[in-house]
């Protein structure tokens, strides 16, 4: 059973609690930084993001989010289902951070204000962020269907025919 997520996330308060975050959210319900790239907005987002200070005891928040996103293939227009399975793992400041600070392997730097903050925000970010350059099918439906058209114009070819009559 999925807890419900909280709209409003305090992640320095929720890394010194240890705290986890399981859960969905309806697509529909992030803002058209996102949706304005998607054909369809049905489908919910899925996060699992654990909470906790890390040894320079700075809050980090590392995860998964995953999803199905509909966009536009850029070689047919035809919706093409983006699989996101996307690895989360942030070091939150509350302060730009100098380029030297030291950061776990693998983690990323994420500047957020010391007071709550949207948690749909940061689910669209991280998707946004997940998103491909260029949508697109790995094999294009349309090329299929032409596919199947030069089948057809083969067995109408007039010399399949006259082959035939020979
Ligand atoms: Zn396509």
């Amino acid at each position: 059973m999925l807890e419900t997520l909280p709209k409003w996330i305090h992640s320095q308060h929720l890394a010194v609690k240890g705290r986890n975050l399981k859960g969905q959210v309806a697509i529909s319900e992030l803002s058209e930084r996102l949706c304005d790239n998607l054909c369809n907005t049905d489908g919910y987002v899925q996060i699992d993001w654990q909470f906790i200070l890390d040894d320079k005891k700075r809050p980090t928040i590392s995860g998964q989010v995953e999803t199905q996103l509909q966009m536009l293939c850029q070689r047919c227009l035809i919706p093409v289902v983006i699989t996101v399975n996307a690895k989360v793992a942030l070091v939150v400041f509350t302060e730009e951070p100098s380029q030297y600070e030291e950061l776990p392997p693998d983690y990323e730097t994420i500047t957020l204000p010391n007071k709550p903050v949207s948690l749909l925000t940061l689910i669209e970010n991280e998707l946004i962020l997940a998103l491909p350059v260029v949508a697109k099918h790995e094999i294009c439906p349309s090329n299929e269907f032409q596919m199947q058209d030069e089948a057809i114009e083969q067995n109408d070819n007039p010399f399949s025919v006259l082959s035939k009559l020979k």
